[in-house]
């Protein structure tokens, strides 16, 4: 689904949000654009601060845009009032009524919206069914745990059966494992429903788990657009090589280009095979960028591309870090996975080559 173009349940066009005026003037968003297909678990992912709240609450109509349009199944969602909108939100505060039932909680917007008797009991059986709370159903939810409440405030918002469901951060307030319990929770109730899900976080971690499409946002703008694969092999910028995972920045010079591919020359004098950013087009002096898995030792440090010294080995069980001084001064991580019994014992104060095989590196835009 992720690859195919289906049809845009949101389409946000050319969108800014201006906060305050003249000098404290402030684009929260700076000309995002966007289009989220239908039944696609899509996420916004960046550091506090770059927009990803602003932008949920304009697709929900809690405020307006200060520029540019949004597009709710083709039609433009601006003359709509936040409760006409197809649209939920879940937040990070679950928001529940502490006095009420979960099943009163899950029926509570049915009943807001005047549907029958009948049809609010039935569709709150199918919601406690959907999120595995037939047992608790008339329990108060001041008297059950954290993540028993998570999933009654999914269940009330997928109650009313939106188009779209916003997710603002909604797994941060839970402890680690229960957290990872539920993002492949929120992964299938996502499948089952075929509701396109738009979620919020700034964790990498979560977002890889669950998304068929992630957009990294800065500062008010989304640096790229792709699925985990594409985020995390082929970042374009910096940032978000820096912010999903770890990267090691090589200085090169582009010494030819053939279709999406280069050939770079490292500041060793080594040339090596890298891949060019889409709908860019460096030159000059680049940055390419190598994930430390990525890289490997060669049998000898002379004659490989890259030659430096071991200055620190950091065992993590599954497996081990090198932290390497190139000789041409740069640092560089190389990461090698532990198989039982073959771990690799190369120790602080090595020498050793290193080998970037071909597709490993990746020229940045900027
Ligand atoms: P977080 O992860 O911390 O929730 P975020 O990426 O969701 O961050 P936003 O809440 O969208 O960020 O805020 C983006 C920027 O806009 C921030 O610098 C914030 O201070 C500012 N901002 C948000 N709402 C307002 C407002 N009503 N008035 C002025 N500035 C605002």
């Amino acid at each position: 689904m992720p690859d195919q173009p289906g049809r845009n349940a949101i389409e946000v066009r050319d969108v800014s949000k201006i906060f305050g005026s003249g000098d404290a003037r402030f684009a929260a968003l700076d000309r995002v654009s966007v289009a989220i297909r239908e039944n696609e678990f899509f996420t916004l992912l960046g550091p506090s601060g770059c927009g990803k709240t602003t932008l949920l609450r304009l697709i929900a109509g809690f405020d307006f845009p200060s520029e540019g349009e949004i597009f709710l199944y083709g039609e433009d969602i601006a003359p709509l009032p936040p409760y006409r909108r197809p649209v939920n939100t879940v937040f990070q505060s679950y928001a529940l009524f502490p006095h009420m039932t979960v099943a009163q909680n899950i029926g509570f917007g049915l009943e807001m919206l005047g549907k029958p008797k009948n049809e609010i009991k039935a569709r709150v059986e199918l919601m406690l069914k959907l999120v595995r709370m037939e047992a608790l159903a008339n329990r108060r939810t001041s008297q059950i745990s954290g993540g028993q409440q998570q999933r009654v405030a999914l269940a009330r918002a997928l109650a009313p059966q939106p188009k779209v469901l916003l997710l603002d951060e909604p797994l941060s307030a839970l402890d680690y494992k229960l957290r990872k319990e539920m993002q492949i929770e929120l992964k299938r109730l996502q499948n089952e429903t075929g509701i396109t899900f738009i979620f919020v976080t700034h964790d990498q971690e979560e977002a890889l788990t669950m998304s068929d499409r992630i957009a990294v946002m800065s500062a008010g703008k989304i640096l790229q657009i792709g699925s985990p694969r594409d985020i995390y092999d082929r970042p374009a910028e910096r940032f978000v090589a820096d912010f999903i995972g770890e990267s090691n920045f090589l200085p090169a010079t582009m010494v030819s280009k053939q279709d999406d591919h280069a050939t770079v020359r490292l500041t060793s004098g080594a040339e090596i095979s890298a891949s060019l950013p889409q709908n860019a087009s460096p030159a000059g002096d680049v940055t390419v960028v190598v994930r430390p898995e990525h890289a490997q030792f060669a049998a000898a440090a002379n004659g490989a591309p890259l030659a430096g010294t071991i200055e620190n080995v950091v065992y993590l069980g599954t497996d081990t870090h090198f932290h390497l001084k190139l000789d041409t001064g740069e640092p560089f991580i190389v990461r090698r996975q532990n198989a039982r019994g073959h771990a690799d014992h190369r120790e602080a104060g090595s020498r050793v080559g290193i080998l970037i095989p071909a597709d490993a590196a990746q020229v940045l835009r900027d």
